[in-house]
């Protein structure tokens, strides 16, 4: 078996740690008889597989006790619609910041069930950038703030928490969950699919603030209502139950790699030797603003377009595979979440230099 550096935005690499245990686990789950992909999720056994899940995410986010967390189905993008029916509450305006595509996405969508304005986009310059949190034109009456503190595609990261004042702040979390510490207080909701950097493609977390359960609105459909769910421990329908596991078992290998503290360290050291080599070099360039370069995706170009295909040919022989930039961007984009080794990180930089030499 071989295994190549895997840079995909998603769904993504995983850790070998967490697909070798799922692989003994597979056929036999602690001598239940059963792989967890057979078993109800009402017994006894997959109960104890979501809870240990639950706990292991609210131990490594530090998630206080006045706050839920949901595993939920419909993805990150089923909650551009969550979100708003839940949260929009009797004001039915909602500001959106958009830094992205997925910001985009995001506002689009919650326009379809109440007024969602936007308070500030970094469109203008091509999304290469954030607009400072001064400039932002907040409402006084919004029920939340939505922002993307990692677009995916563009490869723009917040670097700190924005503070939009009272209204609660909501976050789509995706390819940077779990990458760093997160004051889980400053928010109202956080939300996030998993199969960027938390698990396989299937489940969204969601983590809500207690005081935000009760303000659904009535077409709500039931799988997306955050207190049913809540109150149903999030099985008011059946869940994505081998996704729930294999999530638990990432949870797990993120604490013993030391939790976020040290998975933060080991992702910036990532993400600026990564930087350090295209900011060094003529032949590549990130059009990014280097205040807001995101540690988990990194897009780059190179000097001449025409030669994008015979660097993604040779990259796939050397065994760095999906390095091909979103088609709105163009170039190359390199996902390095978590699961990315840094050997890999090792590997694609002396493929590009190697690269270099011969085109540049
Ligand atoms: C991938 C992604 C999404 C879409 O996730 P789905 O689970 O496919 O709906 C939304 N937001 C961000 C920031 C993403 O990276």
């Amino acid at each position: 078996m071989s295994r190549v550096y895997n840079f995909s935005a998603g769904p993504a690499t995983l850790p070998v740690e967490v697909l070798e245990k799922a692989q003994a686990e597979m056929l036999d789950w602690q001598d239940s008889g059963m792989s967890v992909m057979e078993m109800s999720h009402r017994g006894s056994a997959f109960v104890s597989i979501a809870e240990d899940a639950t706990a292991r995410l609210r131990r490594l986010l530090n998630v206080p006790d006045d706050y839920s967390v949901l595993f939920l189905q419909g993805g990150a993008a089923g909650q551009f619609a969550g979100v708003p029916l839940n949260l929009m509450g009797h004001s039915q305006i909602a500001d959106y910041v958009v830094t992205g595509n997925w910001g985009k996405k995001a506002i689009k969508e919650a326009g379809k069930y109440g007024e969602a304005r936007l308070a500030a986009s970094g469109e203008a310059d091509g999304f290469t950038s954030i607009p400072p949190v001064a400039d932002w034109q907040l409402s006084s009456d919004a029920a939340y703030v939505h922002y993307t503190p990692n677009e995916t595609i563009q490869g723009v990261e917040f670097q700190e928490t924005p503070d939009v004042g009272n209204a609660p702040l909501v976050a789509d979390m995706s390819s940077d969950f779990l990458s760093r510490p997160v004051d889980v207080s400053k928010y109202g909701v956080i939300y996030a699919g998993a199969q960027k950097n938390a698990g396989p493609a299937g489940i969204t977390m969601v983590i809500v603030r207690n005081d935000l359960l009760e303000q659904a609105q009535a077409a709500c459909p039931m799988v997306l209502d955050y207190k049913q769910q809540r109150d149903a421990d999030s099985m008011l329908n059946t869940p994505a139950c081998y996704a729930w596991y294999i999530c638990g078992l990432t949870f797990e290998w993120l604490e013993n790699q030391g939790g976020l503290e040290a998975i933060e360290k080991i992702n910036i050291r990532k993400a600026s030797k990564l930087y350090d080599f295209i900011d060094g070099s003529d032949f590549y360039r990130n059009p990014v603003d280097p205040a807001v370069r995101s540690r988990m995706n990194v897009p780059f170009l190179l000097a001449d377009d025409a030669l994008n295909k015979t660097f993604l040919a040779q990259a796939e022989d050397a065994g760095l595979s999906t390095l091909k930039g979103h088609r709105s961007v163009g170039g190359m984009r390199a996902s390095i979440y978590n699961a990315m080794p840094e050997s890999g990180v090792d590997a694609l930089i002396e493929f590009m230099r190697a690269f270099e030499k011969d085109n540049g």
